[in-house]
């Protein structure tokens, strides 16, 4: 297949940060695939800059090492290995001091592409932008990229915003969720706006209800002390579940504009009705066959954070009114696996006998493993035997469907290119950002107030019982999470 990639213009892209876990496992690997696929300008300069005492030779060699630990595949391409680590640079900045920010103004170029990546914790943000701005380092056009968190609550957001809005533009603050860098989640926005078929049945009339999973199998071993301060609520359903509900409920954009659908997606935040507590069920990951509970991994015996949640969420407008959305996503589940599954009513007049486990029409977008979309139909069980009917499924998986094209592209390496290009459409803006907070403290404060215990789960179930009854109750019933292993 004839490769699409198109060069970016060329670019000095600074990674504050540059020696931090995130780098070494995502950024610097995702760069350097880039670069094997051409898409990396002949002018493209990535300068690491941290507080370590490295050279530029040190920092390569780092950047080497990484990838035989993090890409091992990739890092075989040793020739161009070599021409990517020529294009990159170091220098030893100190965010909090005066190192390095002269060297920095200095290595920069005026005729390319500015962008600043902050790799570090938040609470470096702003003083990293203020001295982006007073050594005179970053322009008008410079573009700063920040990593979630986004802070941990309204309050918090709201400070983060405006130390970064204190020396850049909104239209120069890239946030990334990488959960909009996927594929998938893209293709959801061309499933929608570029087919006429689903759009005139993409509403209460037609829509029972919406279930949205992102389940992951490990826990949270290593960074439980980390994770214990935000939980699952903090750590994915106000930002990563809540961009797959706001991409699945928005309202057509006028126009494929970052503003344009931005401004479609925090019309969804706004229209979310608060959730009631009767509507959550908070779970937390008790030990077994000699692995530790969440507790022993947070480090806290009496830690009361959620390492699973599963809520009911309305929304409050025209399109939704009658189908509730059910979010739900945990540690150490059955199985990793992200899916939005919309599932369709029954037809208003069956005139078909009742069939066994019937479950009618679903359409299900994968976003891992196995990324792609399966449209559940129901037709005649073939053969003798009268009119029987059997479920069955239209399956494209994107990897068979679209051959290599479908390789999947790390979230990151796709963000970053759209830096480059000047494109915030896969970013979130300030105020959708607050928008997410402002109806998540209520829901996390609640708990904070009742000191509910979260409900204990098994390591290797769906969660709580208490998150099936949710279901159970509106008659329901949650998708199995499929294993890897049985995809
Ligand atoms: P990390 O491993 O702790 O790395 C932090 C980096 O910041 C190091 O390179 C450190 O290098 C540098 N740094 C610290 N203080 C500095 C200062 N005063 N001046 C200049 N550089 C300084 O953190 P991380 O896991 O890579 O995470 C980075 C950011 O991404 C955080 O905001 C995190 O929340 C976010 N994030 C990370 C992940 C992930 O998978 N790791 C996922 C999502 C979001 P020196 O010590 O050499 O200065």
């Amino acid at each position: 297949m004839v490769s699409r990639v198109i060069p970016v213009d060329p670019f000095d892209l600074v990674i504050f940060g540059a020696t931090g876990d995130l780098a070494r496992r995502k950024i610097l690997p995702g760069l350097f695939h880039r670069f094997t696929v051409g898409q990396m300008p002949e002018g493209a300069r990535i300068v690491g800059a941290a507080r370590s005492e490295l050279d530029a030779d040190s920092f390569r060699k780092m950047i080497r090492d990484s990838l035989l630990e993090f890409a091992p595949k990739l890092a075989q391409e040793s020739a161009a290995l070599e021409q990517f680590l020529a294009m990159v640079h170091y220098m030893r900045v100190d965010a909090a001091g005066d190192a390095g920010w002269s060297g920095l103004k200095d290595l920069m170029r005026d005729d390319v592409v500015r962008a600043f990546y902050l790799s570090v914790s938040p609470s470096l943000f702003g003083t990293i932008g203020g001295k982006l701005h007073d050594h005179g380092i970053a322009t008008a056009e410079s573009r700063i990229v920040v990593e979630k968190p986004f802070g941990h609550d309204l309050e918090t957001a709201q400070v983060l915003n405006a130390d970064l809005r204190a020396n850049f533009d909104e239209s120069q603050i890239y946030r990334i969720d990488h959960y909009l860098g996927k594929e998938t989640v893209q293709n959801l926005m061309a499933l929608r706006f570029a087919n006429a078929l689903w759009e005139p049945l993409w509403n209460s009339t037609h829509i029972d209800h919406v279930q949205i999973t992102v389940s992951e199998s490990l826990g949270v071993e290593g960074r439980g002390e980390y994770y214990d301060k935000s939980g699952a609520m903090r750590d994915m359903v106000q930002n990563h579940l809540m961009q797959l509900l706001c991409l699945t409920a928005m309202e057509p954009p006028s126009r494929f504009d970052p503003n344009a659908v931005r401004d479609e997606k925090v019309k969804v935040i706004e229209a979310l009705e608060p959730v009631v507590q009767k509507d959550i069920a908070r779970g937390q990951y008790r030990a077994a066959q000699g692995e530790g509970s969440y507790c022993d991994h947070a480090g806290d015996p009496d830690s009361r954070t959620e390492s699973f949640v599963a809520m009911k969420v309305k929304i409050a407008n025209w399109r939704w009114a009658g189908t509730p959305f059910y979010l739900r996503t945990g540690k150490k589940l059955r199985g990793r696996s992200s899916e939005i599954a919309v599932i369709f009513r029954d037809p208003p007049h069956m005139i078909f006998p009742a069939m066994e486990g019937h479950k009618g029409n679903a359409l299900i977008i994968r976003l891992q493993p196995d990324e792609g979309i399966t449209l559940r139909n129901t037709i005649k069980d073939p053969g003798p035997g009268g009119m029987r009917l059997a479920e069955v499924s239209l399956d494209m998986t994107f990897a068979d469907a679209l051959g290599e094209q479908a390789t999947p592209q790390d979230a990151y390496e796709r963000l970053i290119m759209d830096v480059i290009r000047g494109d915030q459409t896969l970013f979130m803006r300030g105020d959708e950002v607050e928008a997410a907070w402002a109806w998540a403290d209520p829901i996390i404060h609640g708990w904070e107030e009742t000191r509910q215990p979260p409900y204990p789960y098994d390591p290797g179930s769906s969660g709580p019982e208490e998150a099936l009854m949710l279901m159970h109750r509106d008659g329901r019933r949650w998708r199995e999470i499929t294993r890897k292993d049985e995809t």
